[in-house]
Formats: C-alpha cells, structure tokens, sequence
C-alpha cells in the first residue's frame, strides 16, 4: 500500500451516526458524518486560496475541535498541519512560525492579539481568525476540494517538542505514522468503538493529539476536548460523557488525587487511567489501586508515535512502574555506549524500529541523522528491561548524574523521596562541584503544614540508597518550574539552583 486513506472519510461511511467529538466548553457534539463534512469543507477553502499539497498549515487555539477538523482537512489535500504551543513565549513562536513558514495561520480566541504580533514579525499569505473559521465549516455551499493523491510517505504534521532539552524542533510525522500508531495502540490496547476518552493534555503535544485522540478516531469511538483542569470539572466530564480510557501527566494526577472531589468520585464507567509524558510517582498508582481502578504507565515520545508499550493492568500491579512490553508492530532494543544490546536488568539507552516513528527534524538534517540511525531511533531516554521481558524507564541520558565517577539515575534517588510522608514533589539533579564533579541535590516540595529538616531526609535515605545517590544537598521551595505540558522543568531548576535563585 503506498496512497494513503482518507480515514476521516472512511469512518463517515462505516459509522456515520456515531458520535465523533465533544467540544465541552461549546457543548458542540459532531457525529463522524458531520466531523467529514466539517473538515472537507476547510479542505476545499484552503484549497480555493491557494494551499496545496505540502503546505503548512498553522493552527494557534485552546483545546478545541478544531485540532481535529484541521488535522483531517489537511489530510485531504495533503497540507501539513502544525499545532502551535499557546504556552510558547513570542519569540520562541516567531521562531516557529520562521521554521515551518506555514501558508496559513488559523487563530482562536484568546491569542487573536498575539498572532497579530506574530504576522507582523513573520509574514504569513494567509490569516484566518475564529469567525471565518466557524463559517467556513458550517456553510453548507462553500468550494468541495478536489482530491488530491497523499501518499502514505508524505508528511501530515509537525509537531514542535517542548524544548525540554533546547530549542525546539520540528517533529514530522507522515501518514504512514501517524496512522501506524493508531493501529498500534488499537491492537495493543484494545481500543473499540465504545471507547471515549477526555482530551485535556494540550492538543498541539503529541500526548493530546496522538496518544489516545488519533487512536479513539481510528477505532470509532468518542473523542472530548476539555479545556478546564480543575479536578471537579474534569471529573464531572468523566461521569457526564462515559469516558472510558483517560492519559494524563503526573501533575494533573497529583491535583486530581489530592482532591476532596476525588474521594466521591465513583468512575463508573472508566476502564483505565493512564499516565505518561514523564515519571509517575507511586502514590498516584496507590491513590487510583485504592479505589479498585486499573492504573498504569505509558512511555512516549513526539518522535515515536507516541505510543510504544503496553502492559495489563494486573501486570502493573506486580512489576510497580514498568511499562510493560512493546507494542505489536514495534521492536525495541536497550543498548549501551558502543549500540550493542545490554542484558537483562542492565540500564541502556532505548533504541525504537517500527513503522510509527517519524521521518526527521523539519529544517535540521543533522538533528535527524544524530537520531535517526540505521532506521533506529536513538530516543536518548534510559531502560531496563526485565527477565519477563517488562521494560522500566530510568531517565533521560541528559539527567544522569556523574558525581565522583559514579552514574546516579535521578529517578530512581525521586522514587525513595517521593515516599517519604512530608514530601509532596521531588526533582533530584546534578549541580556543578568542584569536589564531585556534580553534587546530587534534591529540590523538594513539602506538605502543606510539615517541616523535615535535610538531617532527617540524609537519615531516611540511608539505607535505601547507595551513599553516593544520597543527595549532597536538599533545596526546599514552593513550587517546582513545569514545561507546557506539566512536566517537571529540570532544566530550569538546575539554571535556577546555579543561580541560588531557588
Ligand atoms: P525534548 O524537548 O527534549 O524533545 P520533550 O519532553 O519536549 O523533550 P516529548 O516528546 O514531549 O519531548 O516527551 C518525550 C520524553 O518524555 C521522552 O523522551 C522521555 O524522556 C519522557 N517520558 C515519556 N514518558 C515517560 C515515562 N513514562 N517515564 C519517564 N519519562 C517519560
């Protein structure tokens, strides 16, 4: 198979009454017929104003419908669709913006003012703003598009990662991956038509676009986008819409578990919670365990689908923080500084081969041929995998702290603090020292009402940890920097914590 399908288009014909996508703020509910109509009539406007096929198209707007009407519309005619990080300062945007040099730029309210900065700074030929948007995909006589020939090789998105490690980059994924992931995690993870699944981490990140929403859609379920993350709003959603399978980030389970609205919550029709984009500390699984949910972990990243494990609810239970196994068109392998594999139990850098991952860096070739090697994707992330074949996640190499000469994962330092009972957040980093090298420290945020001083904490550790992993240093603050998506800064602590300005 080389075209790609249209699999918008597909879905309207097998299923065209069901329901496709919530909006909650805007109480919008389309049926897959009407999601296909919507989307082929963006198609046949862009099209009529000039955008062909692999032309960018820009999208800056909260969580909306309109990711998803875009991303299909552009799927049509072979455009490339490129969700904008609302949370991107201006001249990181304007970067963007210079990078991808999209033909179009759809804004929504709120940023109408800030795409106005950015078209002054980057000429973009074409600006449309939220009203003509809704006109055009509810104006029953607009243009039709004319097909167009999309190959299965050819690019559909490009997905700017959060620069967590430096300057961002533009992740392309084809149609081949994108729709690759989606039989990936439908095969893996079971998904059906009768899936719905909340959507509320941010839809221009791969975890609100490709995770479970382009995967939802492929099988036929429901798809709700949520803007409001307070804990009794986002629960509410889940109850009122029989959402079934939900991905959050750690720190939205840690709001979510800490509140008294999580204690009546019944969760009558939710099968499992998942957790990804960063490390998931054991009291979330607990919190979930407690009330007789499945609760488990995910691994992923934007250049990778990015789904890539699975594991059975019960296996969670046994093998606490593992992943699981990969997923069925997917092969992994854990290799160590010369890429030869390393055995069972040893910590490797996580090497992925398979048909959902992407095909490079938009604009940096040398970025892709570091990453992309012999058609393995080299994701600079730490693993083990055990004598059962379950993979654990130990950290990113970058986060790896040599202190002395010896190798500290700070994961594993974070898993024993995390369970000590005045400790509500934990980063643990390595801070420049003369004498070591890098100084483990951990950068701590406590319980509302609790004191520990760093004896105490030095004390707890000591027989958990290796004398070496025992941080040098304990910094207490009040909150810890998060990145866009919620995931802990560890950057910015260390840049922060070299400037005493913690
Ligand atoms: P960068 O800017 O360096 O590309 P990013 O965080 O912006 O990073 P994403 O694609 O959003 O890029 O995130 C992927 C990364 O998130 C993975 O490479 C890994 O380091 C981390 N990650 C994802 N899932 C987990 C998990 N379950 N446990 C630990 N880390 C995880």
């Amino acid at each position: 198979m080389r075209r790609a399908t249209d699999w918008l288009q597909s879905r309207a014909r097998l299923t065209p009454h069901k329901l496709a996508l919530v909006e909650v703020e805007t109480g919008l509910r389309l049926t897959y017929e009407q999601f296909n109509v919507r989307a082929g009539r963006l198609a046949g406007y862009l099209q009529q104003h000039g955008v062909v096929r692999g032309d960018r198209v820009a999208l800056l707007a909260p969580n909306s419908t309109s990711y998803l009407e875009l991303l299909f519309a552009c799927a049509k005619i072979g455009a490339l669709f490129v969700p904008l990080n609302y949370r991107f300062s201006t001249p990181e945007l304007a970067y963007v913006l210079n990078d991808c040099a999209p033909k179009v730029l759809v804004y929504f309210e709120p940023y109408a003012n800030l795409a106005h900065d950015l078209a002054a700074r980057v000429p973009v030929p074409l600006l449309l703003e939220q009203q003509g948007y809704e006109r055009i995909v509810s104006c029953a006589d607009g243009a039709a598009a004319i097909p167009v020939e999309v190959e299965l090789e050819d690019p559909w998105a490009i997905i700017y990662t959060g620069g967590t490690t430096g300057q961002a980059k533009g992740v392309v994924l084809s149609h081949r991956a994108i729709l690759w992931n989606s039989i990936n995690t439908v095969l893996s993870w079971g998904l059906t038509e009768q899936d719905v699944t909340p959507v509320y981490m941010p839809m221009f990140h791969t975890g609100g676009l490709n995770a479970l929403t382009t995967p939802v859609l492929y099988a036929g379920g429901t798809v709700v986008v949520g803007r409001d993350l307070t804990p009794a709003a986002v629960l509410e959603v889940l109850e009122r819409e029989r959402c079934t399978i939900a991905l959050f980030v750690p720190t939205v389970y840690h709001s979510l578990v800490t509140s008294p609205e999580f204690t009546a919550a019944q969760f009558t029709t939710m099968h499992t919670f998942l957790s990804g984009a960063a490390p998931c500390p054991l009291s979330i699984y607990e919190a979930f365990w407690a009330k007789g949910l499945a609760f488990k972990e995910g691994y992923g990243l934007t250049e990778a689908g990015p789904n890539n494990f699975y594991i059975h609810p019960e296996r969670a239970k046994q093998k606490i923080g593992s992943v699981g196994v990969p997923m069925f068109h997917n092969q992994i392998r854990i290799v160590d500084e010369q890429g030869l594999d390393v055995g069972t139990d040893v910590t490797g850098e996580v090497w992925i081969q398979g048909p959902h991952v992407f095909t490079g860096y938009w604009n940096k070739p040398e970025s892709t041929a570091e990453t992309l090697v012999d058609g393995w994707l080299r994701t600079g992330d730490l693993a083990r995998r055990d004598a059962d074949g379950c993979h654990f996640i130990v950290g990113r190499k970058k986060d790896m702290i040599i202190t002395g000469g010896e190798n500290v994962y700070p994961l594993e330092v974070e898993h024993i603090l995390e369970q000590h009972p005045a400790v509500s957040e934990v980063a643990v980093v390595g801070l420049p020292d003369t004498k070591w090298g890098e100084a483990v420290t951990a950068v701590l945020v406590l319980r509302p009402g609790v004191s520990v001083s760093p004896e105490q904490l030095k004390e707890y550790c000591t027989d958990k940890l290796a004398g070496y992993k025992i941080p040098k240093q304990f910094l207490f603050v009040r909150d810890l920097p998060k990145t866009s998506v919620g995931k802990i800064d560890k950057k910015s602590i260390v840049h922060l914590s070299t400037h005493n300005e913690t």
